[in-house]
């Protein structure tokens, strides 16, 4: 850390000079070197980051995911420094810290006699709402610009939906219309808008899965400063060898990596899960993409050239186009739409204590024990693992959806509320009671043992559903279909299931109860 980084004593360069600084303020996930406000470099501007404990405390956080940010937030800080801009740097362990962006915001404006205070919109709600305070009371003129990353501003997507049910496929094409991607004149390209059914193969063994070429990097000094701080984390540091990128350069490097690799195989096995793989083609970029050392536009225009140049296939660039401009763009919208209050949503009335082996990875379920011991390693997992493994179990298990909203919350490196509370409330949790996700995704053993071969490697059988080496998912599918009948007898893809369980004679249906009653029990020895 340069002496800049101080924020007592006073600055001389601005005690030298008349000029009343305008401060603006760079969060931890807007890191965009290519934002409007870096064009030009003056010198009344003081560009402020901090690292604080609001901010790493809110929730416990993966280790490796409070590293990255800081990282790549001092290498940020670095590159400005390098091109000229003033910047005030607090590091998480300065005895001068206040620890809230509010109050380290007030006592640089003091410090400085600030003229004014800039920033861009935050994307969640907890900083958004900090923020607003804070410039109510605040003694000086503050504005605030937009991020400029998304397609669409925070309520584009309500003011293209409405008050009408929102359905995902209508908001990809509306979207795909609107910035012509993959489009050709006014159709889809090849004919169609969706690649999905397309999508769904188990892999087995090939093609083989890229290499990983992320570079690594040595961040042990920001880690003793973490120490320092007293800050408690999660999971595996690797503060020695840390996988994320940090800057553009490097989230570039991995974007082509990316490209060229993986892209092609994307689509066929999006949905698979392999004993020992852990990200298959998955891209890895969405802690690129969130902290904004990526912008979505490029990610998608590089895709679409990949499948212009016959690199990739259609229905690979589809699939994954579709979770950028569709997808991510999507749940922001829900997300803002119904902020403050999604997060405290549970429809479905689940209070049980999230297994213990959430926070360790010792259980005996295979596909639990590869998605949740790849997170705690790696800090991240790819998206089956999250919705159909620990998504679906929490769900069938009946688990309290503030409780696994924290938890996804705090293990992956890309959570950031308004992408990641979509996700697991709605989506994987069911707990907006259908705003998101039409129907749950709950499956039983056969969705799991179908789509990749955990069960191989597992001391429980897929296709038992009582007795002592049956699959939990399998009793506690039914017991979920069970305890919701009513809500679901009457829903348009449940009411199968309850149909399904209805043939069941009263023996089984007695059993499968029993079986799961018995599995919560004692579900942390699982
Ligand atoms: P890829 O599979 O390569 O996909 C490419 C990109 O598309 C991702 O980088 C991401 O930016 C975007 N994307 C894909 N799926 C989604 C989606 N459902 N919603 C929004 N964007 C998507 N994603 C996050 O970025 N942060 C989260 O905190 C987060 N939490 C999740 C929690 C649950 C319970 C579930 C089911 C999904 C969650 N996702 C989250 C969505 C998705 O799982 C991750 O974006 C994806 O796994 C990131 O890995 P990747 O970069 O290799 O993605």
């Amino acid at each position: 850390m340069s002496t800049d980084d101080t924020l007592l004593p006073p600055d001389a360069a601005m005690a030298d000079s008349a000029l009343r600084p305008v401060l603006r303020l760079i969060l931890g996930d807007q890191l965009d070197p290519l934002h409007p406000w870096f064009a030009e470099r003056r010198d009344d501007v003081v560009y402020v980051l901090m690292e604080v404990r609001e901010e790493t405390d809110y929730v416990r956080h993966h280790a490796q995911k409070v590293l990255a940010i800081f990282a790549a937030m001092r290498r940020m800080a670095q590159q400005l420094r390098a091109a000229g801009h003033r910047v005030r740097y607090v590091p998480i362990d300065a005895a001068y810290n206040r620890h809230s962006i509010a109050a380290n915001l007030q006592a640089l404006v003091q410090h400085l006699n600030a003229a004014a205070v800039e920033y861009q919109l935050p994307d969640e709600w907890r900083l958004d709402a900090a923020l607003r305070r804070w410039a109510a009371t605040a003694p000086l003129p503050v504005r605030v610009v937009d991020s400029a990353h998304f397609y669409l501003p925070r309520d584009g997507a309500a003011r293209l939906l409405g008050p009408r049910r929102w359905v995902m496929e209508t908001f990809y094409r509306a979207q795909r219309r609107r910035f012509g991607v993959l489009m050709s004149g006014n159709h889809p390209a090849g004919g169609r808008w969706n690649f999905d059914a397309d999508n769904r193969e188990p892999w087995r063994g090939e093609p083989p899965p890229p290499p990983d070429t992320r570079p690594r990097h040595d961040v042990r000094p920001i880690w003793a400063a973490l120490q320092r701080a007293g800050v408690q984390t999660l999971g595996n540091p690797q503060a020695d060898a840390l996988p994320w990128p940090l800057d553009r350069a490097e989230a570039l490097a991995q974007l082509e990596a990316f490209l060229a690799y993986a892209l092609p195989h994307f689509g066929r096995f999006q949905d698979a899960l392999a004993h020992g793989q852990t990200r298959l083609f998955h891209s890895l970029l969405s802690f690129a993409l969130n902290v904004k050392l990526l912008r979505p536009h490029e990610v998608v225009a590089r895709a679409e050239a990949a499948w212009h140049a016959g690199h990739a296939p259609l229905a690979a660039v589809e699939g994954f186009i579709r979770q950028i401009l569709g997808w991510r763009e999507y749940v922001r919208g829900v997300y803002w739409a119904h902020m403050p209050g999604y997060t405290a949503h549970n429809a479905l009335g689940h209070q049980r204590p999230l297994p213990r082996w959430y926070w360790s990875g010792e259980t005996h379920l295979a596909c639990l024990r590869a998605a949740i011991g790849q997170t705690l390693d790696g800090a991240y997992a790819h998206h089956i693992q999250r919705l159909m493994v620990t998504g679906n179990f929490a769900l069938l298990a009946g688990c309290d959806p503030a409780e696994v909203h924290r938890w996804y919350l705090g293990v992956y490196i890309d959570a950031f509320e308004w992408v990641e509370a979509p996700n697991t409330l709605g989506m994987s949790q069911w707990a907006d009671g259908g705003l998101m996700a039409t129907k749950p995704y709950a499956s039983s053993a056969a969705y799991l043992q179908r789509m990749g071969d955990h069960c191989r490697h597992c001391r429980y059988d897929p296709k038992q559903r009582t007795g002592e080496r049956a699959c939990p998912f399998n009793a506690l599918y039914w017991d979920f279909v069970a305890r919701h009948r009513e809500r679901w007898a009457a829903h348009p893809r449940m009411g199968m299931m309850v149909r399904q369980l209805d043939r069941m004679d009263a023996d089984t249906q007695r059993a499968l109860r029993a079986q799961a009653e018995q599995t919560l029990q004692w579900v942390d020895t699982l």
